[in-house]
């Protein structure tokens, strides 16, 4: 093995994928339709690999929804409540719930922005393996090799799946270990006895903080798996970062013979390597070309790099820093990019050409293929100079803010809002999908946008709202809709990425210096804003969820970055203000989802992220009230820069928690307006007025009621209206009357 990849996108150059599984779902199609374009999939990817010239191809990367379920299904982790479904009927119910059966929870893989299903552990769990197809890299494995092709199967490593798991009742998921590892014995026996060469364990959670008990555990597991007679050999994946010191003196004293480390995102790895004294009698997998993002590799770095740990390891094979299902296929998909871009750019199917390249270059002294010089970022001075002065980011006392903004917007105590969107329904899309397929002109389009508007206040102050939103029906989503109007982004047509299940993004690429050449959301909000006498809240999406869901520059750090594009949002809260706009929300949901995962790198984030979004946010009249929306309520370590964000008004998920976070948050110090949200958006349920009333009595015993904001979760857009309308009436009514109490 000379080059390698750690894992390829599953989705399909067509988003087949996607397309096969919501058929089976809606009923278009049934399991061996589903089945077949997954085979079809498998096929495509593994003879692309091959043929390009990668010779250890991966399998078992594939999913019909996500590896992390995969394995689940694979160690029979199926909790009873799923036990009466089988086949594909199960697998879906775990990931996305049946009537009356709940499914698993979801959550971000480490800081991407993919998401898998959290394994539910409890005191009953016995680990076994499935049979048949979900005993899936045995599986996938004969497939391939029935096709001729060779492959390492890839498992997400047993402390990594244990780690991410939930423990449900009284159970640390590390005592169950030694079960699972029993299993993924079974699996490598069973794996050797097909033949199966190599096998890779991913550990990505080997590059967080790990305590020792956590690092035993690693090394009880590995020297388990090391001491099977009959095995195929053995490459530990780890990716996300730089592995722990601890964690590579394991696996370095451990009889595996294969150890990946990722070289982009892991920037102190070959020091750590040197400081374990190396890998002398190991296959070292240098991740140097980069999984996570859109750009071209710099050969001449990537293999200097690779040089400078020959010394410590006995042979260098070259890999992607992780698998490549975080980057869009292909390239050459694109037509519409403009080439000073393109130029920078290399999708999954090009990297695995420059890793190709790379491993001979590395392996036979073949020079790396002339390519085309990597063209520079875009540098525009006005924005450099700007930055320079950006000055003061820092509002007036609260105080003194908290009294203007109670006379300047007279509001009621438990104030009511929404958190911006309206439902979107098919006659939006149809609108936005009508203009950009020109089917309609410009007039036409803002014309319906305006009557959807007009709809939407009216609704609003018909249901007794206190501050109204526009209802955000011209965003198809939060950041391209920003993206779309700022320099410095690009857009693809082609460039889908897998968020969860049958979810995909296409996250802009943000390639030069960020200017805003015009105003973005003014005129839809003065539009409402003139339709009523309430406050209309401005709305607009913060920097770290900007660079959060985009694929951003490396040449500069993310801190620069993030102060450009809050550079543009200063500007634009600028216009909104004078335009009339009293209420400005500048949503972060991301703002967690971007924390380093190692302890030592937090404060430096939390640094520049709460910098970014004072400096967007600090130019405004004291009178102007600024809103931030974020939709989780676990704020752990983020909970202190919460306070450090100084917004006047936070809402937040609370619901499902019970109003918890309020008081939570308050025993941090923040003292600005809170918006638990009273009811839960995620489904179509319509809460009654006495569940909400109970959430705000249980609110109000931690903030006063001048403080206490009224609002749902998150945004309304994937909601129908029926149900939204029904419960926003419910939760005027419950402000109401918890408002009589008082
Ligand atoms: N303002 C956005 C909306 O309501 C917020 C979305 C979000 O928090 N993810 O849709
Ligand atoms: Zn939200």
């Amino acid at each position: 093995m000379n080059t390698t990849i750690l894992g390829y996108p599953r989705i399909g150059p067509g988003r087949e994928l996607k397309f096969a599984t919501e058929d089976y779902w809606s009923g278009r199609a049934d399991e061996h339709a589903l089945a077949k374009t997954g085979a079809e999939l498998r096929a495509a990817v593994w003879t692309a690999l091959r043929d390009a010239g990668i010779d250890g191809i991966p399998s078992n990367t594939f999913s019909f929804y996500d590896q992390m379920l995969d394995t689940s299904v694979m160690v029979d982790a199926v909790p009873e409540r799923y036990r009466h479904l089988t086949g594909f009927d199960r697998y879906f119910a775990m990931a996305r719930g049946v009537q009356d059966v709940p499914p698993l929870e979801m959550t971000k893989w480490f800081d991407t922005n993919y998401h898998y299903i959290v394994p539910e552990l409890g005191p009953d769990t016995r680990f076994r393996l499935a049979d048949g197809a979900a005993a899936k890299p045995l599986a996938e494995y004969r497939e391939a090799k029935a096709l001729g092709i060779e492959t390492r199967p890839v498992l997400v490593g047993p402390l990594t799946y244990l780690l991410l798991a939930k423990p449900a009742g009284p159970v640390d998921p590390l005592e169950l270990l030694d079960g699972l590892v029993d299993v993924y014995a079974e699996v490598l026996e069973r794996l050797a006895g097909s033949g199966a060469r190599w096998v890779q364990l991913d550990e990505p959670v080997l590059v967080a903080d790990r305590t020792p008990a956590e690092i035993d555990a690693l090394t009880h597991a590995y020297r388990r798996l090391g001491q099977l007679t009959s095995r195929p050999r053995l490459m530990v994946a780890t990716y996300f970062g730089t592995i722990g010191a601890d964690a590579l003196r394991v696996l370095a004293r451990s009889r595996v013979e294969a150890v990946g480390l990722d070289f982009v995102a892991g920037p102190g790895t070959v020091e750590v390597l040197a400081s374990v004294g190396g890998l002398p009698r190991k296959t070292l997998v240098a991740g140097v070309v980069d999984g996570r993002n859109v750009w071209r590799t710099d050969a001449g770095k990537a293999l200097s790099a690779c040089a400078s740990v020959l010394g410590l390891v006995d042979r260098v094979v070259v890999g992607t820093s992780c698998s490549l299902m975080h980057v869009p296929l292909d390239l050459d998909q694109e037509d519409a990019l403009d080439p000073a871009v393109r130029g920078r750019l290399a999708f999954a199917r090009q990297k695995v050409a420059e890793v190709v390249a790379l491993g001979r270059a590395l392996g036979e002294g073949v020079p790396v293929p002339e390519s085309a010089p990597l063209p520079e970022a875009g540098v525009d001075p006005a924005v450099r100079e700007r930055l320079g002065s950006a000055g003061d980011a820092r509002r007036g006392d609260r105080a003194v803010r908290f009294a203007a903004q109670r006379d300047a917007l007279g509001l009621p105590d438990l104030a009511t809002t929404t958190i911006g969107s309206f439902p979107q329904t098919p006659e939006i899309r149809r609108v936005r999908a009508d203009r950009r397929a020109g089917r309609i002109g410009e007039a036409a389009y803002v014309a319906a946008m305006k009557d959807e508007i007009a709809r939407v206040i009216a609704l609003q102050e018909d249901l007794g709202l206190d501050v109204l939103v526009h209802g955000e029906p011209e965003r198809n989503d939060m950041v391209q809709y920003f993206a779309e109007q700022l320099d410095g982004f690009a857009a693809t047509e082609h460039g889908w990425v897998q968020s969860y299940g049958s979810r995909y993004v296409r996250p802009p690429i943000l390639h030069s210096d960020v200017a805003r050449p015009r105003p973005m959301t003014v005129e839809w909000a003065a539009y409402a804003q003139s339709l009523t006498d309430k406050p209309v809240k401005g709305m607009l999406t913060g920097p770290v969820t900007m660079l959060a869901w985009s694929f951003v520059r490396d040449d500069q750090p993310l801190a620069e970055t993030a102060r450009q594009v809050a550079l543009a949002l200063r500007d634009e809260i600028a216009d909104l203000e004078d335009a009339g706009i009293r209420v400005i929300q500048v949503d972060e949901p991301a703002l967690r989802e971007l924390l380093p995962l190692r302890d030592a790198d937090r404060p430096a984030y939390l640094d520049w992220a709460v910098g970014a979004f004072r400096l967007a946010t600090s130019a405004v009249k004291d009178t102007t009230q600024i809103h931030t929306h974020m939709c989780y309520s676990e704020f752990g370590e983020i909970i202190g820069a919460i306070g450090a964000l100084d917004a006047d008004v936070t809402s937040v998920e609370a619901a499902r928690s019970h109003m918890e976070l309020v008081g939570d948050l308050r025993a941090a110090g923040y003292g600005n307006g809170i918006g638990p949200g009273v009811y839960d958006i995620h489904s179509p349920r319509v809460p009654a007025a006495e569940e909400m009333e109970a959430n705000l009595r249980r609110a109000l015993r931690a903030v006063e009621p001048e403080r206490l904001w009224v609002n749902p979760d998150c945004g309304l857009k994937t909601r129908a209206y029926p149900e939204t309308e029904a419960a926003l009436r419910n939760l005027v009514t419950a402000a109401r009357r918890v408002r009589g109490e008082l």
